[in-house]
């Protein structure tokens, strides 16, 4: 059977290794076909790509892209796109619009809760300059000595209610799935048992993709509990969903489940790769 992880991160956005670097840590993993999906940003896929066909794996070319759904931002991994359309790539370049900023108002809550000097910090954490995330900061904190992993970070700071929290707003899902569609690619619901949705909301965010033509999620993710991937597999079951499967990898040591660790998909989902490779 094909080992296939559909979501990963490079240092183009909030991963620490360069495309190719991930790739052959996936490679290592044991990883057979891979797509490289960093947030808001399609720079890497070039390099990826040829170090995935170095590596001897299949590649897929991917991006995660943020969108604000019902208040909540929910992330739209879109795969096997054309990474040089037009509308995809003016879409993202858009989405990426305003991380600088919103990066000097957490650094400014972060000062009045006595942590210094964060957005110099974060930024050295940084490889895309376009691409100041969280993740960044969070890295920061944790060199800072503010917190002891970045873990912590995610629980005291950066997220709602808690300093450094800069509420954004991202792309709507319809113009996110556009983007994507223009560029011949399939969206898929990122990780869906991580966002704060009751059921109704759910249940309407999964109604409301479908009916744009998605029909994809994350089954099988490092962002789930292994008791969500049972839930979202019966979820994708209801829906007629395909299943998604990835490591959600930003670095080494840092990732909830490692390459090699992931479970494969449940046997009673279709796969999103089903008919790909
Ligand atoms: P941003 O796009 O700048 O809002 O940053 C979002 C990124 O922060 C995600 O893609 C994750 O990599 C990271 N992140 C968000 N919440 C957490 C968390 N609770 N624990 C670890 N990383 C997180
Ligand atoms: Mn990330
Ligand atoms: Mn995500
Ligand atoms: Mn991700």
């Amino acid at each position: 059977m094909l080992k296939v992880d559909l979501h990963c991160h490079s240092n183009v956005s909030d991963g620490v290794l360069a495309p190719a670097a991930v790739a052959a840590y996936a490679r290592k993993g044991g990883v057979d076909a891979w797509a490289l999906t960093d947030h808001d940003e399609v720079g890497g896929i070039p390099a990826a790509r040829a170090a995935a066909r170095e590596q001897g794996m299949r590649f897929v070319s991917g991006v995660e892209i943020s969108v604000t759904w019902a208040n909540q931002t929910v992330h739209l991994v879109g795969l096997q796109i054309d990474e040089t359309n037009q509308q995809l790539t003016e879409g993202l370049a858009k989405t990426r619009q305003g991380r600088d900023a919103r990066g000097r108002e957490m650094a400014a809550q972060l000062e009045a809760a006595g942590i210094p000097d964060a957005y110099r910090g974060a930024l050295k954490f940084v490889g895309n300059p376009d691409l100041l995330s969280r993740t960044h900061f969070a890295r920061y904190l944790v060199e800072c000595g503010a917190c002891e992993t970045t873990n912590e970070v995610f629980r005291r700071y950066l997220t709602e209610g808690k300093p450094g929290y800069v509420p954004h707003r991202w792309s709507s899902l319809p113009d996110a799935m556009g983007w994507i569609r223009s560029a011949g690619g399939i969206p898929v619901i990122a990780h869906p048992g991580r966002y704060k949705f009751n059921q109704t909301a759910e249940d309407a965010l999964f109604d409301e993709f479908r009916q744009l033509g998605g029909n994809a999620i994350e089954v099988v993710t490092g962002s789930h509990t292994p008791d969500q991937y049972a839930v979202y597999a019966e979820v994708a079951r209801r829906y007629g969903f395909r299943a998604s499967r990835g490591t959600d990898f930003h670095a080494p040591g840092e990732a909830r489940v490692e390459f090699d660790a992931l479970p494969p998909l449940p046997a009673n989902v279709t796969p999103v790769w089903h008919d790909w490779f």
